[in-house]
């Protein structure tokens, strides 16, 4: 994996330095309000994976915004600075160790198909999720994830996790 993405202005450039340990397709109604969409499509990757482009990107760096989350613990999304399009987000779990990055702001966005349809009860109807592909009504458990990442994704998800 050597995928490049960035915002819309081109202020912010990145470079995933490795495979996303799983890509979430979200069906969530908070993640259809903050895409404005149907359905949010997340790359899961450890943060110190996605590298920031471009020059002396430490001075330009993702602006932190925090958001409300369905769990209430939150959300800090990332954004350009200046176009102000969110590129990566931080959760509760595995918290600042895992990116949740924005497949749509890579700039092959069709590598990074999602392996897991999530919050499939409230689906926007017209979606079809195609047949054979897993999912679930809410979130997956814990035993699922052996199944959804793989063994090295699972190894991986455990060291963000720190257990
Ligand atoms: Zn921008
Ligand atoms: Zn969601």
């Amino acid at each position: 994996m050597n995928a490049e993405g960035g915002c819309t202005c081109g202020q912010v450039r990145y470079r995933l330095k490795a495979q996303p340990i799983v890509v979430h397709c979200c069906h969530c109604r908070w993640c259809q309000r903050e895409t404005g969409a149907s359905f949010a499509l997340n790359a899961v990757i450890e943060t110190a994976e996605v590298e920031l482009l471009g020059q002396a990107p430490e001075r330009h760096p993702p602006e932190r915004i925090d958001t409300p989350s369905a769990s209430g613990k939150g959300q800090a999304v990332f954004r350009c600075p200046s176009c102000k399009v969110a590129l990566w987000s931080h959760y509760g779990g595995a918290g600042e160790n895992a990116a949740f990055v924005r497949a749509g702001t890579l700039d092959n966005p069709d590598a990074c198909p999602p392996n897991v349809h999530i919050f499939t009860d409230s689906k926007q109807p017209w979606v079809v999720i195609p047949e054979g592909a897993e999912q679930f009504p809410a979130f997956y458990s814990g035993r699922d994830v052996v199944h959804l990442y793989g063994e090295d994704g699972a190894a991986r998800w455990r060291v963000l996790r720190g257990r």
